[in-house]
Order: C-alpha cells, then structure tokens, then sequence
C-alpha cells in the first residue's frame, strides 16, 4: 500500500501536467483560429487536425462561398454598368437630395459634368439651364425638356433630351438622349411643306386671278388669247414644280440603281444637246442664241454609264437647263466628257454666265435655295434642280462639284467612279 501511494501520486500529477499541456496547446490553437476568422483570409488559412481541423474547414468553405456570391454579385454589378456604359443614351443616378450618385460617359458629355469629380454634387447646382431647373421643380413630369448640350454653339447647335423618372426612395433616375439630328430633320420638314406652299400658292393665286377676270371682264378675242396663254404658263409651272417634288420623292425611296442597268453617254448627250438648243432658242426670242457646245473624248464615244437612265438623264438635263438660263444671250455654254482621276468619268457643263459668289456655293443644292428667286422663276425654274441632281449622283456613288466666280461664269462636274461607267463591249 505505501509503495502505491507514490506511484499513483505520480501518475495523477503527470496526468495532470499532460491535462495542462493539452488545454494550453488547445487555447493557442483557438487563439490561431479565432484572429485568422477576425481578417477571414483564405489564403492564410491555419492547417489542423482534430475538432479545430473540422471546425476549420467548416469555415473555409462558408468563407470561400460567401466570397464567390459577393465576387459573382460585383461582376453583376460591373456587366450592369458597363451595360449602362456603351447605352447611346445618358444615365444620371440622383439621390434624394437630387445629388448626383452615378452617370455614364455618354451622359456626361451630353450635360457636361464629371463622372467622378462632381459626384455627391447637386445637378441643380451643375446645370443652371432655366428649363432644367423648371423642369426638375415639377413633381411627376410626363414629357421630357429639351435643353442645349454642353458642346451647343450657335452656329452647331446640340439639343438634349432630359426625362426623369422616380425611384427607389425618393431617389431619381435622368435619361439624356442627343435629339439635335431630329429636330433638324423635323425643322426641314417644315420649311420644305412651307416652301412647297408657298411655291405653289404663287401661281395658283395668279391663274384664279386670270379665271375672275375672263368671267367678270367682257374681252376681245385678242385679250382672252393673251390671258389663257399667261394661265397656260402658270398651269406649266405648277406642273414642272410638281413633276421635280416627285423626282425628289422617288429618289428618295427607292432602291439604289443596279449596275446591270446602261444608258449609252453618247445618246444622253444628243438629248441634252437638243434640249438645250431648244431651250436657248425659246429664251433667246430673236436675240442671238447661245453657243452650245457638246464634245465627248474620243475614246469614251462608245462608253455606257452605269444606273438608271431616267436619273442620269434627269441630272445632265437639269444641269445643262440651268447653263443655258443664267447665261445671257450670246454667250457660251460647254458641255464634255472626259476621263477623271482614278478611273472615274467626269461630265462638265460649263458657262459664261453672270456666275455664282462664294458664300452661296455650299447652299445650292438644298431645295428651294436660290441665288436670284425672281430670275429663277421668270426663267421656269423650281428651286430644286440641284437637289435633284446630288441626289441622283448619292445614289450612284458619284459626286457633284460645283466651281463659280462672280462674273465669270460656272462649272459643275458629275464625277462617276470607276464601278458606274464601262466601254461598251
Ligand atoms: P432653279 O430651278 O432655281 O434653277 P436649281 O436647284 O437648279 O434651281 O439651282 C439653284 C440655284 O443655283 C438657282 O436658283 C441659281 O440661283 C443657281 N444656279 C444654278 N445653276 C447656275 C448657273 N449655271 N449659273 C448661275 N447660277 C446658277
């Protein structure tokens, strides 16, 4: 018995000691576990065994899942915004207090403020354009405003659509939208139906005019000839208007000329020769006639133009019309074919009238612009002659080039690209 007492001792105490030992060991095992939870790095991540081991692990894979749905939910965030990003149209994101949270590039130059130095800053404080401020004042507008863009100037004008929306709480949504190109479509709309008015209601006034006074007046024979032969005119002028504005609306519409389709150069200038004698001959009434010239280079005498004839036939007319108009009597009118550079075909008209000055060269082939309108029309002209020949030469990928001095006379130049004209085979 006193042999045991000692031994047991010494068991006792050295289980105590390895009881001691494995409850230390175990604490800093928790303390290692416990600061790597508190910084939650994956990479760090302790290795054990036992419960610490498996409690370990349970972890790892809580944190590793947490941290893909946060990493999925950041690329979300990232595809949404780049999406917001590449959008045509402007996106502000306000707060409550109308700050500005978020915008996109596009609407940041649209209203020119800064995505990133002029967020948290008040809209109303960066865009003090008096419609903007009025517009944001209204509680639930249901029309969008539009204001000039950050890059309007008076001569390039820039308009930008503004629509706000609510959302969120109390939060506030701004879509931008650069509308400049369709409120110039739709301001030449306007002038075009007003113009076309006004260009016919001009010769409709004066035929009813002529019609009161046949039927209230009692007229010779003579004076009832020479007033139908005045509403004649008028009559032929609101046709020809008529006829140029549906030209213009064919071309318009319709599909881009095949190449399949020929017109032969040398006969399209017969016909305009003709009409240009004719022309001159009935303008010159017993003055000396103009000098009409036609000459085709040689070696394009058998040469085909490329599209359809209708059109092409429409731009050279339209062109040589106008040569023999604004030159006086006597004077010269020259009209050749020949090679340009890089293979196109050029057709020249050229004359010595009283030319064109400088500042209305650009203008010319807008409908309805005219340099002289009483000349114009005295001489049967619609206004839109040009239009309709740089229409036609879009359509066939060619060019119009108009040269003028005051004084001097005018050049103007069909230039067709290689593709649009061929040697006949
Ligand atoms: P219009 O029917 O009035 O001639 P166009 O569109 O053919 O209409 O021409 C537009 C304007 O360009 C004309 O009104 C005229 O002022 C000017 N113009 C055109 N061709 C010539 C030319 N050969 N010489 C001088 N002015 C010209």
């Amino acid at each position: 018995m006193s042999d045991l007492q000692p031994k047991l001792l010494y068991v006792l105490s050295g289980a105590l000691v390895a009881g001691l030992i494995w409850m230390l060991v175990d604490a800093w095992r928790g303390y290692r576990v416990r600061s790597w939870l508190r910084h939650g790095d994956l990479a760090i991540a302790p290795q054990m065994s036992g419960w610490w081991g498996v409690l370990l692990d349970r972890a790892r894979k809580l944190l590793r899942d947490r941290e893909r749905s946060i990493d999925a939910g950041e690329q979300r965030l990232k595809d949404f915004l780049s999406a917001i990003q590449s959008s045509p149209n402007g996106v502000v994101m306000l707060d409550a207090l109308a700050q500005i949270e978020w915008c996109n590039q596009t609407a940041a130059t649209h209203l020119g403020i800064h995505p990133e130095r002029d967020v948290m800053q008040r809209v109303g404080n960066l865009l003090r354009d008096p419609v903007f401020t009025a517009y944001m004042a209204v509680e639930q507008p249901i029309e969008p405003v539009v204001i000039p863009g950050h890059r309007h100037r008076i001569e390039r004008p820039v308009h930008i659509s503004v629509q706000r929306h609510r959302y969120g709480e109390g939060k506030q949504l701004l879509l931008t939208r650069d509308v400049t190109m369709l409120e110039q479509a739709e301001a030449m709309r306007r002038d075009f139906v007003a113009n076309v008015s006004h260009e016919i209601r001009t010769p409709l006034t004066v035929l009813s005019g002529f019609v009161e006074t046949i039927q209230t007046l009692s007229l010779t024979e003579e004076e009832q000839k020479h007033y139908l032969s005045l509403m004649a005119t008028q009559a032929h002028r609101m046709q020809v208007l008529v006829e140029d504005l549906l030209t213009l609306s064919r071309l318009e519409g319709s599909p881009v000329p095949s190449v399949l389709q020929s017109l032969p150069i040398a006969g399209l200038m017969d016909a305009c020769e003709q009409e240009a004698r004719g022309l001159s001959a009935s303008l010159a009434q017993g003055n000396v006639a103009h000098h009409i010239h036609f000459v085709i280079e040689p070696s394009l005498r058998d040469c085909l133009l490329l599209g359809e004839a209708r059109e092409l036939q429409s731009a050279l007319s339209n062109l040589v019309s106008n040569a023999v108009r604004y030159t006086p009597a006597g004077g010269d009118v020259h009209v050749s074919v020949d090679h340009g550079i890089d293979g196109s075909l050029l057709i020249e008209v050229r004359d010595s009238g009283a030319g064109i000055a400088a500042e209305h060269l650009p203008r010319l082939t807008e409908r309805f612009y005219r340099v002289d309108r009483s000349r114009s029309r005295e001489s049967g002209g619609t206004g839109l002659g040009l239009a309709i020949v740089k229409h036609v030469m879009q359509r066939h990928g060619g060019t119009l080039s108009i040269t003028s001095e005051l004084g001097q006379g005018s050049c103007f130049k069909l230039i067709f690209p290689s593709k649009r004209w061929r040697q006949a085979a």
